[in-house]
């Protein structure tokens, strides 16, 4: 079973804290919950992105193709929600982390930056980022400026001409860095998953992998996920399921209990 940890002086949290002292090597894969309390709401919450834009009209890589000026009106509406967004205590906190030497690297689906603000420097963004702007034509890459995101035009590429889009990925494209993620888990032995429902593959299967090769999972969320109740099956790109479970979840807001923790993991 998973522990549930609320109380962060008890015996189940100093074991936790134990246990991450003496892992050798440790990942972090975090979602949209992480940067919630930077002011950027996740997109499946009430009220959230796919409320406003139906996630099949507005979210595939087709919409782009086949009508720019649409799927700028989505784009638009995501950069207006990330705009001038600051890091919270739970990107610092795993900025610090990184910085004594405990956690080798990050795994994020965000697309926001924020960990990167918050001084991570071993970030993997899943998901691709939103700093940037790609051509798909001549495969260039360049920083969005303000104009573009509180634009009403489609940015045309200075080099091609063609629309420019996000450098974020989209339904129907491909995730980054998936080589290097695998090869990488492959000798983790603690995963922090952080403020993600674990629900979105390719990145749902990443806890279950370090799972598999009897490395522990280290949840914090303010809720219980599919992971908490090991109940769901994460199935890998062979389509082999396999039933990966957190062994604790801290349970509450990030923001306050991955700093708590860290405070734990780094104090003499
Ligand atoms: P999700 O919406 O599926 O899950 C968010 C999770 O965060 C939930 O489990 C929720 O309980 C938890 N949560 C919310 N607030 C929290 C808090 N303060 N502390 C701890 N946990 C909290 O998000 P997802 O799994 O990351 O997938 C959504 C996709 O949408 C991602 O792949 C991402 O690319 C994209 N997205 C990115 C951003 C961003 O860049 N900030 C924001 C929204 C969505």
């Amino acid at each position: 079973m998973t522990k549930i940890i609320e109380d962060f002086s008890g015996a189940d949290f100093r074991e936790a804290v134990e246990a991450f002292r003496g892992a050798r090597k440790i990942a972090a894969l975090t979602g949209a919950g992480v940067s919630t309390e930077s002011g950027i709401p996740d997109f499946r919450s009430p009220g959230g992105l796919w409320e406003k834009f139906d996630i099949n009209e507005y979210g595939t890589i087709e919409v782009f193709y086949n009508d720019p000026p649409k799927a700028w009106k989505l784009y638009r509406a995501i950069g207006e929600a990330l705009v001038d967004r600051t890091p919270n205590p739970s990107h610092d906190a795993l900025a610090e982390l990184e910085k004594s030497g405990r956690l080798e690297f990050l795994v994020t689906q965000n697309i926001d930056g924020l960990h990167q603000a918050a001084g991570s420097e071993n970030v993997l963004e899943i998901h691709g980022s939103w700093k940037n702007l790609q051509c798909l034509f001549c495969e260039s890459v360049r920083p969005i400026t303000g104009e573009q995101v509180t634009g009403t035009e489609v940015p045309a590429c200075p080099g091609c001409g063609e629309a420019l889009k996000p450098d974020v990925v989209f339904f129907g494209e491909s995730v980054r860095h998936m080589d290097e993620i695998m090869n990488s888990l492959r000798d983790v032995d603690v995963i922090i998953v952080a403020g993600t429902s674990a629900q979105v593959a390719p990145a749902s299967m990443l806890p279950a992998l370090v799972s598999e090769a009897g490395g522990k999972i280290f949840e914090f969320n303010i809720e219980e996920t599919a992971l908490t109740s090991g109940g769901a099956a994460f199935f890998s790109v062979f389509g082999i399921p396999s039933f990966a479970r957190s062994d604790y979840l801290f349970k509450g807001r990030a923001g306050t209990t991955l700093p708590a923790f860290a405070r734990a993991v780094l104090e003499e």
